[in-house]
């Protein structure tokens, strides 16, 4: 593979401009990736294009049996892939094997069932006649992917997109270039017709021209709150249908009732996975007041206990974050948070990690709901911990944010922490885990997004419906 490609219209060609990825354990010079130009976006655009009518009139038994290639292909790479996006933007190993190597293939398999379960068409009776209601590849996609799970997030719009018969162009993040080129070579081996998938990478003004480009039809979005923004904007005024996977600031509410041992276990995944950039991590702590200084002791011993270092360590838990610029930021955030709050673990780059960009897990105790560290998105392993004082308040923070992604219950009893879930205004909720579930739709509300993905309901995304009216009986 040449690590400053663009694979279009079934070719692996030379980029015509290219940007270095970083390493973000060690600071250093991994390879170079595409930064696409607009006429690199013009040609992946028309190469779907032209692949379109094909693959959207294709069997969908057809389509299932190169998505099952395509899922071997990925997992015969597997390994060299996990390593790979773990070089790029400091997921631990442990994580990213799951994450990077499994999930993808998994989705795939998940999608090809669901197309051979289901058919495209239903009839259903009318007051005259009936109607044939059919399901339509939307068209040309543009799925645009962040650096944080690039794997993943591009699979959860792959793996349906192609599934419902569209054509897709993937533009990958730079900071996560190289990996996204595995999904041409997979695709290549796979077999997919020239023009079905064509991948590039590059930032925002190729992501821009790929939203507003004549020959999309949808645009599949996962990122930033404002660049989100920016996008739907943009659809808006094209009225072109498009999916929000954006940002959040989710609440790890612990009920009085808590195993705090078994809370601060599962904390360790639902608020510090892959370094604290992951959307939906429950990075605000809701505590009793009754158990207040307890629960901030539990939750600052977790942060001290976590193992940071060499993200390709199986024994760590937090590598670096994916960039200077990342660090820079939650670094100011650290600063911001000193001046509003009271640091109880972290604060700092840890002494020990001279290289990369590691900033030690960090929790702030005795967090103002209003204050920015509790209202504005870190992306990295900054906690804050929010005393409550009845299950109502408990339920009132939660809700008082602009986000509204993910969010968890912490409680021996889990009818009382589904009731609590129910209240909580968020597109998904965990009781005592938060794990996504490939069979059930994930998404955001308010800020946090538009639409959801996974499930029979990211198939849907990216299909059209049409009404044939009949006379007669069916
Ligand atoms: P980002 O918004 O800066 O970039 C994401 C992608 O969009 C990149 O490929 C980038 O090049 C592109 N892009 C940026 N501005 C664009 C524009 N105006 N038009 C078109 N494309 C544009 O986000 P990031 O910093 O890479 O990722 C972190 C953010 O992603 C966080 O806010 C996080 O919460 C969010 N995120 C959300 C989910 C979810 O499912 N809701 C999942 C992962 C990450």
């Amino acid at each position: 593979m040449s690590t400053a490609s663009v694979f279009i219209a079934g070719q692996f060609r030379t980029a015509e401009r290219t940007e270095p990825v970083i390493e973000a354990a060690t600071g250093e010079l991994l390879g170079h990736g595409s930064s696409a130009t607009e006429s690199e976006v013009d040609d992946a655009v028309a190469a779907a294009r032209a692949a379109l009518p094909a693959w959207s009139a294709t069997a969908a038994g057809e389509r299932a049996a190169l998505l099952l290639r395509f899922a071997d292909a990925l997992l015969a790479r597997s390994a060299t892939t996990n390593e790979l996006c773990t070089r790029e933007n400091g997921m631990p190993i442990r994580l990213s094997k799951g994450a990077n190597g499994m999930f993808p293939a998994v989705l795939l398999r998940y999608y090809a069932d669901l197309i051979t379960a289901g058919g495209d068409e239903e009839i259903r009776p009318a007051l005259i006649g009936h109607t044939i209601v059919r399901r339509e590849a939307v068209g040309v996609v543009a799925a645009i992917t962040p650096w944080n799970y690039p794997q993943a997030l591009a699979a959860m719009k792959l793996a349906p997109g192609l599934a419902a018969g569209c054509t897709m162009v993937l533009k990958a993040a730079p900071e996560t270039a190289l990996d996204a080129l595995v999904f041409a070579e997979a695709a290549a081996e796979a077999g997919f017709p020239a023009g079905v998938l064509n991948v590039v990478a590059g930032g925002p003004a190729a992501g821009a021209h790929l939203v507003t480009h004549p020959g999309v039809d949808k645009v599949a979005f996962t990122g930033s709150t404002g660049a989100g923004r920016s996008i739907a904007e943009m659809c808006g005024r094209l009225l072109r249908p498009v999916t929000l996977e954006l940002g959040g600031k989710s609440a790890a509410i612990i009920l009085d009732d808590a195993d705090l041992a078994a809370t601060v276990k599962g904390l360790k995944n639902a608020s510090f996975v892959n370094n604290g950039q992951t959307c939906h991590l429950s990075s605000r702590i809701l505590a009793p007041r009754s158990r207040y200084a307890e629960v901030v002791d539990a939750v600052a011993a977790l942060a001290d206990g976590l193992t940071v270092g060499d993200p390709l360590d199986k024994a760590t838990d937090v590598g670096p974050l994916v960039s200077d610029r990342q660090r820079r930021r939650v670094l100011d955030y650290i600063d911001i948070g000193k001046a509003e709050a009271k640091l109880v673990a972290g604060g700092a780059v840890p002494a020990d990690q001279p290289h990369g960009w590691f900033v030690s897990p960090t929790v702030f105790a005795d967090v103002d709901n209003s204050s920015r560290i509790a209202q504005e998105e870190v992306f990295g392993p900054v906690l804050a911990v929010i005393p409550y004082d009845t299950e109502e308040q408990a339920v009132a923070i939660a809700n008082d944010s602009e986000f509204g992604l993910g969010g968890t219950v912490w409680t021996t009893d889990a009818d009382r922490g589904t009731e609590i879930a129910r209240r909580v205004h968020t597109g998904s909720i965990g009781v005592n885990d938060y794990q996504l579930d490939v069979a059930a739709p994930f998404g955001g509300v308010k800020s946090s997004g538009l639409g959801r993905e996974l499930g029979p309901e990211g198939l849907a995304a990216y299909q059209q419906l049409k009404s044939i009216y009949r006379v007669g009986p069916a």
